[in-house]
């Protein structure tokens, strides 16, 4: 009989269920969108209906180690309070972690979902082959995971990894955190969004004005990347402005943590191309550890003690499988071949 365990993503616009095996080997997924309008006991309800019905179909064929749920934003780990969520209006202050067990009758692990991700990009992903790991994920904003020898580093109430919070211009653009100047202003969708219509308004280019025109309402990041690989100077500049904040922010990182890999996900990511090289060039101007672990020039980095900074692996599925992994590592279920 295998083991497997129930990993539940739930995101604004998606809410997405899996059944994942002790080998990573996902048995069935469910997605559908979240509908939040209907509130927030018709989203638990929904969700826990269908853990329900994954855990009944695999009842007598495989051991279930439990369920673990990915939330976007702050969890108390303490209390299983969700302190805040920017993109689950009216879920503030509620006990979440209680409620789902108290509908399921069953135990259930509640985690971030940035580091939910970051775990599971540890797992199975680019992290499989060490054992401590920092993840940023670009999405709608800037998330961040931590992960030391093997687990998640939750700090002292759940709240560690909030690195799209790191500071990149002291009085740069106002965040929703209370900041100015966030990382996640300069590196997540949004602020792509944002620098591209900036851009339209300064009158830097044409091609992106037609475009956001020709898309209306549903102009977002892809739109901004296309133009850019498509050789539009303006376009080009918004990216190599991603690159910097990201290079900045990470530069501190390295110093800070010293860690063998940082991994960089999320839907930016796929403009890696675009943003990686101004990334590269200020994390070397700007991180003496990195300088000392990935050394220029004809002394070789040590293989397996150099720093790496690579893209993520898993896609939008990192997430869902880091969610599922919790409850898998908590019943001693190794990942991968990790020595570092
Ligand atoms: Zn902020």
């Amino acid at each position: 009989m295998f083991s497997y365990a129930i990993g539940v993503d739930l995101g604004g616009t998606n809410l997405r269920i899996a059944a994942v095996d002790e080998n990573g080997k996902l048995l069935e997924k469910l997605s559908t969108a979240t509908d939040l309008t209907h509130g927030r006991d018709a989203v638990i309800a929904e969700m826990t209906q269908a853990i329900r019905r994954l855990l009944d179909k695999f009842q007598g064929q495989g051991e279930s180690r439990g369920v673990g749920i990915g939330v976007p934003g702050i969890i108390d780990m303490d209390t299983g309070m969700l302190r805040e969520s920017p993109n689950l209006p009216g879920w503030s202050e509620f006990p979440v972690h209680a409620e789902i067990e108290r509908r399921l009758g069953i135990p259930v692990m509640l985690e971030n979902d940035a580091n939910a991700a970051c775990l599971g990009e540890k797992w199975l992903g680019a992290g499989k082959d060490y054992q401590s790991m920092c993840m940023l994920t670009l999405g709608t904003g800037v998330g961040g995971g931590i992960v030391l020898d093997g687990k998640i580093w939750h700090g002292m109430n759940g709240m560690a990894g909030e690195l799209g919070h790191i500071n990149v211009e002291p009085e740069g653009h106002p965040c929703k955190c209370g900041s100015r100047g966030c990382v996640e202003q300069y590196a997540s969708a949004t602020a792509v969004v944002r620098m591209a219509r900036e851009a339209i308004a300064g009158n830097l280019s044409k091609e992106l004005a037609r475009a956001a025109e020709d898309a209306g309402k549903e102009f977002d990041s892809r739109h901004v990347y296309q133009l850019a690989m498509k050789g539009d100077a303006a376009t080009q500049q918004i990216f190599r402005r991603v690159g910097r904040a990201l290079g900045i922010m990470l530069a501190d990182v390295v110093n800070a943590l010293n860690l063998p890999i940082y991994v960089i996900g999320g839907g930016v990511a796929s403009a890696w191309d675009a943003f990686a090289p101004t990334m590269m060039e200020e994390i070397r101007k700007r991180s003496f550890v990195y300088a000392a672990t990935v050394p220029e020039g004809p002394r070789p980095a040590k293989p397996n003690k150099s720093t790496l900074i690579t893209m993520a692996q898993l896609g939008s599925d990192a997430g869902l499988y880091g969610a599922a992994y919790l409850p898998l590592q908590r019943a001693g279920v190794k990942s991968g071949n990790a020595k570092l």
